[in-house]
């Protein structure tokens, strides 16, 4: 099959190495060197059938017609195992900060009265938010719960 947009044809002048790690990198959305390393270490030694299937059975990941997702929680864990490769990378005295009973980091999450900012998603509360949407009024926190909670039952009915 031909295809006529610019990705591809910059996708066929990749080598199979350099679309994996692009990939990879994708799907961490920001990583370390040694994170990606170990990422497609792992994957070469078959390491990633094996730890979807023990990863299905904690919760974490689902699969859907052969295609493998984050849950809402392994959501959650993966974002926090990105918030953690920053700790050593943090100014001394600064702590890292924490998600909420509610909070996954991606998702909208219940109201939120503290800016807690994440650092796998620049400008993003664990809550879901950003920090200009603190300082909105109570009620406009009130409907963005209301958005996020619709476009969550969206995103679980399609595709
Ligand atoms: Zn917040």
């Amino acid at each position: 099959m031909q295809f006529d947009n610019l990705f591809d044809k910059q996708l066929r002048e990749l080598s199979e190495e350099q679309a994996w790690v692009l990939q990879v990198l994708g799907q961490h959305r920001s990583a370390l060197l040694s994170t990606l390393e170990g990422t497609l270490e792992r994957a070469r030694s078959g390491f990633v059938a094996s730890s979807l299937e023990s990863l299905l059975r904690l919760g974490l990941v689902e699969c859907r017609d052969e295609v493998w997702r984050l849950t809402w929680t392994g959501t959650g864990v993966a974002n926090w195992r990105e918030q953690k490769v920053w700790l050593k990378l943090l100014p001394a005295g600064m702590r890292l900060t924490e998600p909420r009973d509610g909070e996954n980091g991606s998702e909208i999450g219940p109201s939120c009265d503290l800016y807690r900012q994440t650092l796998f998603a620049h400008g993003r509360c664990w809550c879901g938010r950003s920090r200009r949407e603190h300082l909105a009024s109570p009620e406009a926190a009130q409907s963005d719960v209301a958005n996020g909670i619709g476009d969550r039952a969206v995103g679980e009915g399609g595709v």
